[in-house]
């Protein structure tokens, strides 16, 4: 037998991370409805960058993307030091994350939110201050203005907030932007933005308000989740540090080549965007019709928000051939974009009307 040893353990915040959370029944379901995914699969024109970009991978690629970044600073019309890329915005919000806040500092967000938050948070030795959602499943903005106190370093903003899909308007999120400290960044996430209703747009208040910090990625109406693109705007102060601590290469030559092409290609993003918009409509409007209101959406996910009935619907989902993601005791958000997968989900909300009516 071998003697008990001490073994090297992490620091105490990350041996205190909840772990995600994955979608039920992913392996054995038709449908992927759990993940937000885009339902339509990468342009012809995508899918032959990344042959011929797979061609030369023994190349390194540039350090920090240039290409990508020279497209995406052009399109926005915003300098080219005032972008950056990274594996998916996910881990660019690590990345800010890591270079503004740490120990002893607090970042506040809504709740219920994106569940990377507490976790990337975490990470970077901050705390959390969760601030509850209003009655309407949107951010309250002025608890979390109230929220926010000298240990603040940052206030993250999910718009449309993910799971929920509601937005701010304009006016509520320059009320946010005009209460919070100058020297307090505002990270905007704005993963869903092209499909919002209120089209809010971030790159335009950052040049009002230079402590927004914009995040958008690929993954969603580009249809690139598993090439794993994201990128930040800033102003170019605030963007010096996190270019700083940038990781080298973080961005794949096949990934930089399919976000160009993907980011040429506006009609592939159209009808992705179009998908959505129509599956929006149908799934709200026939659970309107069988009596379940839902919070009007701004991304490519309806939230049914049925509180304690929330695993019995996930269950009858599966049932049904369809995977969702579930929060227990609150709710059920469905990626739309494939008629069939909405229809199984329909089918299981009419199930299990049918089993509460029959006791
Ligand atoms: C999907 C999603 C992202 C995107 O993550 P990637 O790392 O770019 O794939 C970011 N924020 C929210 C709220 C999301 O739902």
């Amino acid at each position: 037998m071998t003697r008990p040893i001490a073994l090297p353990r992490a620091r105490p915040e990350i041996e205190a991370l909840p772990a995600y959370s994955r979608a039920s029944g992913a392996a054995t379901v038709r449908w992927r409805a759990s993940s937000n995914e885009s339902t339509v699969a990468p342009s012809p024109a995508v899918v032959e960058a990344i042959a011929r970009t797979g061609a030369h991978g023994h190349l390194y690629p540039t350090l920090f993307a240039d290409d990508l970044v020279a497209a995406l600073a052009e399109r926005l019309s915003v300098p080219a030091d005032a972008v950056l890329t990274g594996a998916g915005s996910l881990s660019l919000l690590q990345q800010v994350l890591t270079a503004f806040t740490g120990p002893g500092t607090e970042v506040v967000h809504a709740w219920r939110s994106y569940e990377a938050y507490p976790i990337l948070i975490g990470i970077a030795g901050a705390t959390a201050v969760p601030v509850p959602l209003d009655a309407q499943h949107r951010h309250d903005v002025d608890a979390m203005v109230a929220a926010v106190t000298p240990r603040t370093r940052a206030v993250l903003v999910c718009n449309p907030n993910n799971p929920t899909g509601t937005e701010l308007t304009e006016t509520e999120l320059r009320r946010l932007l005009d209460s919070v400290p100058s020297d307090v960044l505002v990270i905007l996430d704005e993963a869903y933005r092209e499909f919002a209703v209120e089209q809010v747009d971030g790159v335009a208040l950052l040049r009002e308000y230079p402590n927004v910090v914009v995040l958008r990625t690929f993954s969603k109406a580009y249809g690139l989740a598993g090439l794993r693109v994201g990128y930040a705007i800033a102003d170019s102060a605030v963007a010096a540090p996190l270019h700083a601590a940038a990781p080298p290469f973080g961005l794949s030559s096949v990934a930089e080549a399919a976000a160009c092409a993907a980011l040429a290609d506006s009609g592939h993003t159209a009808r992705i965007v179009e998908s959505v918009h129509s599956g929006r409509r149908h799934l709200r409007s026939e659970l309107a019709a069988l009596g379940i209101e839902t919070p009007s959406s701004g991304g490519n996910f309806v939230w049914i928000p049925v509180g304690d009935g929330a695993t019995a619907l996930d269950e009858a989902c599966v049932a049904h051939g369809v995977s969702v993601r579930t929060f227990a005791g609150e709710g059920v958000r469905v990626t739309v974009g494939e008629r069939d997968a909405e229809d199984a989900v329909l089918a299981a909300v009419d199930e299990l009307r049918g089993r509460a009516t029959d006791h």
